[in-house]
C-alpha cells in the first residue's frame, strides 16, 4: 500500500531530478550555439525548462494530509506523467546529437545518456513503475546506436550497454526491496503483522480527506480485550503474545474489503470500515460487523495445549463529512469502548451524544474537584438511623458537594471520580476529621447515639497513611467509649483488595475500638468465607432488595432479604435496612428481626444543625 514516506519520497525528489536536469541542459545550448544547431538545442531546452515548470507545479500541489486517496493517487499518475516525459525529452536530444561528429558531440551525448540513466534509477529507486520505465526509456535507445554502428566494437559496446542497464535494474531494484522492507517495518506491528498506529492514523487522515470529498461514510470499530492482563499475568507473556496473534489473524480474516485493522498498542485494535454512500446502510454494516467479531474473538483458542476464551468490547464511531479532525473520531470510538467496559463488557455500543456529554460532565468535575475542598464547598450531612421504637440511635455521615456551576454534586457521580484521581485521600481526610470533629461535639452536647457511621472508601483505606491517620484523629477528639460507637462502611469491593493486607489493616483498627460494617450489601460479590474472615459487626442490606418489599408478597419473593437476616444472625452480625421509604417496608423488616432502620420514611441525610434539631424532637 502506498503510505506516506512512500509520497512524501517521490516528492522530495521532484527538485533535485529537475535541478540536475536544468545544469547540464545549458550545455547542450552552449555546444548547440557553437555547431549551428542552436534552434533545436534551443527548442529542447525551452520544453526541458516547461517539464520542469510543470514538476515544480506537481511539487507545490503535494500537501499529503489534506488529499483524498483519489487525490493522491491522481497525483502519483500526474508524476508519472511527467518523469516519462521529462526523461523521453533526455532521449530526444541524445538523438539529435548523437549523429553530430564534430566535436565528438557524439561522445558526450552517450556520456550524459548514461549520467542520466544512472541519476534516475538512483533517485527512483522508491518506485518501480517509475525506475524501470525510465531506465528503458534511456538506455534503449543507446543499445540501439551501439548496435547500429554494425562494427564488432559497436556491438560490444551494445553488449556492454544491456550489462549496464541490467546493473542499474538490478541496484535500483535491491534498493526497491529494501526500501519496501523497512517501510513495512515502519507501518506494520512487529508482533502480528498489523498495520500499526503510525500508518493507521495517515491512512485514517486520508479516508477522511476522501469521506468529505465525495460525501461518503465509514466507520471505526477501536476493539479492546477484556481482561486480557489476566492472561499475561497467569499464563505468561509467550501465550498472551501468542493470543495477540490468533486474534489478529481472526480480525484480519473477518473483515470486509477495502477496510483495515490496525493494532493500536497492547490489546487495543482498530478496523476502518469501507465507504458507504449511505448513512444507515453504514451503520447497519457497522452493528453487523461488531457484532460478528465479538462472536468471532469469543471463540475459544487452544495455546500451548491451554483452552482460552476472551471477550472484548467494541466502541463505534461514524465517520462523515462533519469532521476531518482524525482524532475526533478515534476519540468519539474510545469513549464508546469505555462506555462498554464500565456497563460490564462484552457488547458493543456506538458513540452517541449523550455519552460525549456525560465524558464532559466526567471532565469538569474532575476539574473543578480539585479545588472544592480549598473553596470550602465540601460538607458533611448526616441521616439519621431509628430502632425498631423510631428512636434515633444512630447516624450515617454523607458527604456533600454544593458547586457555583455544577449546583449540588450526588456523592455518587463525584467519589467514584475522587477515587479514579486519587483525590479522595485528600478528601477522605478532610471528611474524616469533620464527621469526628462533629461526633466529638454532638457527645459533649448530650446527643446520645449508640453508633456513628463514615463511609470508607477502597482507595482511602488502602492507602498507606490511613491507620497512622485514624489514630491522630482519635487521639484528638475521641474518648475510648467514644471511639467504640465509630463505625466505618466499606463495601464489598475490599474483597477484590489484597485480602491480607486488608483483614491486617481492619484488625488493627478494630483494635483500637472501630467497628466495620459491609455497606450495600448483597449487590457485591463477597462470599461467606470473606464475611468470615474479615472482623465485621455490621451488614447494611442494600436499598434495592428493601425496596422490593411488600405486603401481602409470598416467601419467596422475600428469600433474599431473610437469607441475609439469617446469615447475620448467625455470624451475629447487627443489620441496618438502607433506603426504607414505606411504612410497610418497615414492618416487614422489623417483624423479620431488622433492627435498626434508615431511608426517607424517617429522613433524609441532614445539615449538622437540622440533624440536631430532629434528635432533640425525636427524643422528647
Ligand atoms: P451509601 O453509603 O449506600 O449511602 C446511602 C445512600 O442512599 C445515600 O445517598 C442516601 O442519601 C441514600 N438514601 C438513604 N435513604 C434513602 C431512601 O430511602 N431512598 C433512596 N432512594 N435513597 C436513600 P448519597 O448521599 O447520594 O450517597 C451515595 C453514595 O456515595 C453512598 O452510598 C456512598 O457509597 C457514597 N458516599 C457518600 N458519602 C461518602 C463519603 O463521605 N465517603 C465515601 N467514600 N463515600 C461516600
Ligand atoms: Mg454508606
Ligand atoms: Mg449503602
Amino acid at each position: 500500500m502506498k503510505d506516506k514516506r512512500f509520497y512524501s519520497f517521490l516528492h522530495k525528489q521532484i527538485p533535485i531530478i529537475v535541478a540536475l536536469s536544468l545544469f547540464p541542459g545549458l550545455g547542450y545550448i552552449f555546444l548547440g550555439w557553437i555547431h549551428g544547431i542552436q534552434t533545436a538545442a534551443i527548442i529542447w531546452y525551452g520544453l526541458i525548462f516547461c517539464t520542469s515548470l510543470w514538476g515544480y507545479r506537481i511539487y507545490r500541489a503535494f500537501r499529503f494530509e489534506e488529499m483524498s486517496e483519489k487525490e493522491q493517487s491522481n497525483w502519483y499518475l500526474e508524476l508519472s506523467w511527467f518523469y516519462y516525459i521529462f526523461f523521453l525529452l533526455w532521449t530526444v536530444i541524445f538523438l539529435l546529437y548523437v549523429t553530430e561528429d564534430a566535436y565528438k558531440l557524439h561522445y558526450i551525448a552517450i556520456f550524459t545518456q548514461i549520467g542520466a540513466s544512472t541519476v534516475a534509477s538512483a533517485l527512483l529507486i522508491s518506485d518501480k513503475r517509475l525506475f524501470i520505465p525510465i531506465i528503458a526509456i534511456l538506455m534503449g535507445p543507446l543499445i540501439i546506436y551501439f548496435y547500429n554502428i554494425g562494427e564488432w566494437y559497436g556491438y560490444i559496446l551494445s553488449i556492454f550497454a544491456t550489462i549496464f542497464m541490467w546493473v542499474l535494474y538490478y541496484a535500483a531494484n535491491s534498493s526497491f526491496n529494501l526500501l519496501q522492507h523497512t517501510s513495512h517495518q515502519a507501518n506494520h506491528d512487529l508482533l502480528t503483522g498489523l498495520y500499526n498506529r503510525h500508518f493507521f492514523i495517515d491512512y485514517l487522515q486520508q479516508r477522511i480527506n476522501s469521506l468529505k470529498e465525495e460525501n461518503h461514510y465509514s466507520y471505526l470499530l477501536l476493539i479492546d480485550l477484556d481482561h486480557f492482563k489476566t492472561v499475561n499475568d497467569s499464563l505468561g507473556h509467550d501465550v498472551g503474545d501468542q493470543l495477540l496473534r490468533e486474534i489478529s489473524l481472526r480480525l484480519t480474516q473477518n473483515i470486509p474489503q477495502d477496510s483495515i485493522v490496525a493494532r493500536l498498542g497492547g490489546d487495543e485494535f482498530i478496523v476502518i470500515g469501507p465507504k458507504f454512500n449511505n448513512q444507515a446502510r453504514c451503520q447497519d454494516a457497522a452493528l453487523a460487523l461488531s457484532e460478528h467479531l465479538l462472536a468471532t474473538l469469543k471463540q475459544s483458542y487452544i495455546i500451548n495445549l491451554h483452552h482460552l476464551y476472551i471477550s472484548c468490547s467494541i466502541g463505534i464511531s461514524l465517520m462523515d463529512s462533519r469532521s476531518t479532525n482524525a482524532n475526533q473520531f478515534i476519540k468519539e470510538a474510545d469513549i464508546a469502548m469505555y462506555e462498554v467496559k464500565a456497563t460490564g463488557r462484552d457488547a458493543v455500543f456506538q458513540f452517541n451524544e449523550e455519552m460525549s456529554l456525560r465524558v464532559e460532565s466526567h471532565l469538569m468535575i474532575e476539574r473543578l474537584l480539585h479545588f472544592a475542598l480549598k473553596k470550602m464547598e465540601i460538607e458533611l450531612h448526616f441521616q439519621p438511623q431509628f430502632d425498631q421504637d423510631k428512636k434515633i440511635i444512630g447516624a450515617e455521615t454523607l458527604v456533600r458537594w454544593n458547586n457555583s456551576k455544577l449546583g449540588q454534586v450526588s456523592p455518587a457521580d463525584f467519589i467514584p471520580i475522587a477515587e479514579q484521581t486519587g483525590l479522595i485521600i485528600e478528601l477522605g481526610e478532610y471528611i474524616l476529621e469533620s464527621a469526628f470533629e462533629t461526633f466529638r461535639n454532638w457527645c459533649d452536647r448530650g446527643i446520645e447515639l449508640e453508633q456513628f457511621s463514615i463511609n470508607i472508601s477502597m482507595r482511602q483505606f488502602m492507602h498507606s497513611n490511613f491507620t497512622d491517620d485514624i489514630k491522630r484523629l482519635i487521639h484528638s477528639y475521641l474518648k475510648t467509649d467514644q471511639v467504640k460507637k465509630v463505625i466505618f462502611e466499606v463495601t464489598e469491593t475490599i474483597v477484590a483488595e489484597d485480602i491480607n493486607k486488608v483483614v491486617a489493616i481492619m484488625h488493627e483498627l478494630h483494635d483500637l475500638g472501630i467497628r466495620f460494617s459491609m455497606d450495600d450489601f448483597g449487590t457485591g460479590y463477597s462470599s461467606l468465607s470473606y464475611l468470615k474472615q474479615l472482623p465485621i459487626d455490621e451488614i447494611k442490606i442494600d436499598r434495592a432488595f428493601v425496596s422490593e418489599l411488600y405486603q401481602g408478597q409470598d416467601e419467596s419473593e422475600q428469600a433474599m432479604i431473610m437469607t441475609i437476616l439469617n446469615m447475620a444472625k448467625t455470624f451475629r452480625l447487627s443489620t441496618v435496612a438502607e433506603g426504607v421509604e414505606t411504612e410497610e417496608q418497615f414492618q416487614i423488616l422489623s417483624n423479620q428481626q431488622c433492627k435498626i432502620f434508615q431511608g426517607f420514611l424517617f429522613a433524609k441525610a441532614l445539615p449538622k444543625v437540622a440533624f440536631e434539631a430532629l434528635y432533640f424532637d425525636n427524643r422528647k
